[in-house]
This record gives C-alpha cells, structure tokens and sequence, in this order.
C-alpha cells in the first residue's frame, strides 16, 4: 500500500504515450487522405485505405492502453482501501457473519459480490446464495470473486 500516489490513476508517461499514440494516428489519416486524394487508381486508393485503417487500430490502441491503465490503478487502489478498512474494522466483530455461500447484490444491478467487497460499502444489499444469485442472471464480481 502506497499513501503518496498522485491524485489521477495516470501518470505523466501514460498521457505522452496515449498522446503520441493519437497523434501518429492522426498523421497516417492525414496522410492517407492526402495521398489518396485526387486519385482514381484503385490499387493506389486501397494502399491508403489500408494505412488509415492502420492509423485507426493505433489509435484504439492507444486509448485501449489508456483506459486499462487506469482501470488497473483504480483496481490497486480499490484493493489498497479494502486492505485498510478490514485492518480498521474492530477486532472483536469476529468472523463474518455470512457463510461462505452467501453473496450479496444491490438490487437491479447484474453482479453478485463478497459481503466485504468495496463495490457495495454502504449500499442495500440483498443477500442471497450462489445460486440464487446465478439464478437471478447475475455473474461474479471482477473484484471480489473467489
Ligand atoms: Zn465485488
């Protein structure tokens, strides 16, 4: 657990790289639609389709990389909360008072979560087995799954 991280789930590379990434993207468009201008050569054209298309996949990547990243820093810090509110919580509560089978949801919403999963601190809850919840059409929690 880290108490020193920057207030963004980004850090300054991320941004040069998601930046540079959108950037090269935008000069293949701009190139391609340059060189593909004012031509009626059908094989000329489909070398330049094929670079914009090339200049769009960079640019998926790009925020593809951007948006795992910080879902990756949301997850950790997540995880770091999770870890310091069970290191809070008062040592004479015991074991939990589920059993293990027992899942909870918040009603209308299509997971199924640990009791103890920051997903649904404070929230209403509906508590239910397993298989209820499967039942209900609901999948597992990507944080908290077992
Ligand atoms: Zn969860």
């Amino acid at each position: 657990m880290t108490s020193s991280r920057q207030p963004y789930p980004w850090v300054v590379p991320d941004l040069f790289r998601w930046f540079g990434l959108l950037a090269l993207s935008a000069a293949g468009l701009c190139v391609a639609w340059w060189c593909a201008s004012g031509t009626t050569s059908v094989s000329h054209l489909v070398t330049w389709v094929n670079v914009s298309v090339v200049a769009l996949v960079v640019a998926g990547l790009g925020n593809v990389t951007w948006l795992l990243q910080g879902r990756r820093a949301v997850a950790a810090r997540q995880r770091d909360l999770t870890t310091l509110l069970l290191a809070c919580a008062p040592s004479a509560a015991g074991p939990l008072p589920y059993p293990d089978d027992v899942r909870v949801s918040v009603p209308g919403t299509s997971r199924h979560h640990d009791p103890t999963c920051a997903a649904v601190a404070g929230k209403r809850v509906e508590r239910m087995p397993v298989a209820a919840h499967e039942r209900a059409g609901r999948q597992s929690c990507g944080l908290c799954s077992r």
